[in-house]
């Protein structure tokens, strides 16, 4: 079994790097890729616990692109270099863009009523990429939301007292940064961009691909069938990477299991794809110097 979306604590998961990876050896997983939200902190413990267990831990990362629709828009990267100064540098805005829009948040939700400590959105945060989830669990404590739903629905989705947008880099921008540091850039569960026909989608997956997308995860443990034949058929079209992972956030999202994802077994053939193409794109930068 495989899984190539995964999140820790390092971004918005409830299980540390290392506890993610003991729990995907402990099911018989073989490989997952740890694509923790903007950050790539997650990586080197995951992958030495992973030496240990005997699970193979593919470097990864996910970005929100921006996205005019509904919904929104994430890119994968697999197999990063993550060491890449420039792509460092970047994570390192994005990070810092985070704490200024939970600042904001924090002041918005005073304002609604609902006052909660910075030092326990911190706390939640485990001082590693600060996000909504981890606002909501200070709100749960402070007794101003009954759960993690409730906290989104009272005070956190769009429209609500404490929603602010979060800073995003273009898909061009994204996808640039993940080859440029040798990585394979895939469009993640598509059917969270929300309100388009299947004709718009199309027209987007066309100019992702000009801009290097090189896959998409028509294998999303929340995609419908229908969607996941939908989105697979419309990568082939392409000639891209047809790939496979849960989104799996611990007790964050109770109800996806690690490893869920419906792909029919073609893993093998996933991960070959995946490491041809990171082979080219490492000695595409290589030959760049
Ligand atoms: P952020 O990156 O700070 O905007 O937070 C995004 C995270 O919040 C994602 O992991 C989502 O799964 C989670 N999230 C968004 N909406 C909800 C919701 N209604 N209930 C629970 N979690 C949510
Ligand atoms: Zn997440
Ligand atoms: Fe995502």
């Amino acid at each position: 079994m495989i899984d190539l979306q995964t999140h820790s604590t390092a971004s918005d998961g409830t299980l540390s790097p290392e506890a993610l990876v003991d729990l995907a050896a402990s099911v018989g997983i073989t490989t997952i890729a740890l694509t923790d939200h903007d950050t790539v902190s997650g990586l080197r413990p995951a992958m030495a616990r992973g030496r240990k267990r005997g699970v193979e831990v593919i470097p990864g990362v996910e970005f929100e692109a921006e996205w005019a629709g509904g919904g929104h828009m994430h890119i994968l990267g697999y197999f990063i270099d993550s060491q890449d100064p420039e792509l460092l540098e970047r994570l390192a805005w994005l990070q810092e863009r985070r704490r200024e829009r939970a600042a904001k948040i924090l002041q918005q939700l005073e304002e609604a009523g609902a006052p909660i400590q910075w030092e326990r959105a911190e706390f939640f945060a485990g001082g590693e990429s600060i996000g909504r989830p981890h606002i909501a669990q200070a709100l749960i404590e402070a007794g101003h939301a009954n759960d993690l739903p409730d906290a989104f629905e009272r005070y956190l989705k769009p429209g609500r007292p404490g929603y602010v947008e979060k800073a995003q880099y273009s898909s061009a921008e994204c996808i640039r940064l993940i080859r440029a540091s040798g990585g394979v850039a895939v469009l993640a569960h598509p059917a969270t961009m929300k309100k388009i026909t299947r004709e718009e989608f199309a027209c987007v997956l066309d100019r992702l691909v000009t801009e290097g997308i090189r896959g998409v995860e028509a294998f999303w443990s929340k995609h419908t069938p229908e969607e996941m034949e939908f989105y697979a058929g419309a990568a082939r079209e392409r000639d891209l990477i047809v790939t496979a992972g849960s989104d799996f956030h611990g007790a964050n999202k109770p109800t996806i299991q690690l490893g869920a994802r419906l792909d029919g077994n073609r893993e093998g053939e996933i991960l070959r794809s995946l490491r041809t193409e990171a082979d080219r794109a490492a000695r595409a930068v290589g030959a760049r110097g």
